[in-house]
């Protein structure tokens, strides 16, 4: 695609090995970036400490070697750049779009109607912090608007931030700068045109469109690639004990075919870097699914 300068990027979390489901992220960002003459960069976001596995951000780079999902430039690690996040967080405040909050998450929970919804913050220390009560994390005040993006995959989304999610952390309790915010400096910083990632995210986009346009930092073009879930249809992850990859050909292979790309038959056997050429040379957005689909491993 002539003139399209593009620069994607994969963005796993050092969580645990890589699996099928990151697989699937990573296939289809790699092969994105490559079919349209762009660059791939690997960002590894090991910010959130009580919920890294160790060794588990070498074991992912390994496994992309292996699976022949090699990254251009240098890799980032999201725990080098705090003083970019702290920075941008600083010039929120200033603008007055983050404020203090004192709430825990039990008093948050406890403000809801419906139990099962994921809590929409209540607003409790939007206009200051209640007498008494000392700061706990950092909030970025919502603004009551309908967010509307096209999802080159998913279509047209949309998202009224202020009733689905409400004022969002972009400080943790802890200390931890969030995943919101963090991961939109980023892009930024690295140039990100396109980002190709799971739907398991597209309800974040809104709240990352909502942070460029407050940092004034350029909106990258967005598809958001059909989960796999596991027999129990439960997306797969860690938690629900997704395997790690050992088999790196078969994987790649399998991931291709998720993504609506089987290669041929006869390629069944053939190295990564071979079915990934395939990939490139025969790639169709239009073929990958828009649900989440279950996948036979
Ligand atoms: N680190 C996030 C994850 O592993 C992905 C971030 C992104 O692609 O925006 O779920």
């Amino acid at each position: 695609m002539n003139g399209w300068l593009y620069r994607g990027r994969f963005a796993p979390s050092p969580t645990g090995s890589l699996h099928f489901g990151s697989l699937v992220a990573a296939v289809g960002s790699y092969v994105d970036a490559h079919a349209h003459g762009g660059s791939w960069l690997l960002r590894i976001e090991d910010l959130d400490p009580p919920r890294e596995t160790p060794g588990a951000a070498d074991d992912i780079l390994h496994a992309l070697e292996s699976c022949g999902l090699l990254w251009d430039e240098t890799v980032v690690y999201q725990s080098q750049r705090l003083e970019a996040y702290h920075a941008a967080l600083g010039q929120l405040l200033l603008d007055g779009h983050v404020f203090p909050c004192a709430c825990t998450r039990k008093e948050i929970a406890d403000s809801v109607l419906e139990p099962d919804k994921t809590p929409v913050y209540p607003g409790t220390c939007r206009d200051g912090l209640p007498p008494g009560r000392t700061t706990r994390a950092y909030r970025l005040r919502i603004s009551d608007e309908t967010f509307v993006f096209d999802d080159r995959i998913q279509g047209r989304v949309r998202q009224e931030l202020a009733k689905d999610v409400g004022d969002f952390i972009v400080q943790r309790g802890d200390g931890c700068i969030a995943y919101q915010l963090a991961v939109v400096v980023d892009d930024a910083w690295q140039g990100v045109t396109d980002i190709v990632r799971g739907a398991d995210l597209l309800d974040s986009t809104p709240r990352q469109l909502y942070l460029q346009r407050l940092l004034n930092v350029p909106t990258p073009r967005y598809a958001h690639l059909p989960l796999a879930l596991n027999g129990q249809r439960e997306k797969l992850s860690k938690q629900t004990l997704a395997p790690p990859i050992t088999a790196y050909k078969e994987a790649v292979y399998e991931a291709l075919t998720f993504l609506g790309h089987q290669p041929p038959i006869s390629m069944r056997g053939a190295a990564p870097a071979e079915l990934l050429a395939w990939a490139i040379a025969n790639w169709d957005p239009a073929q990958i699914g828009k649900e989440h689909e279950v996948a036979v491993l």
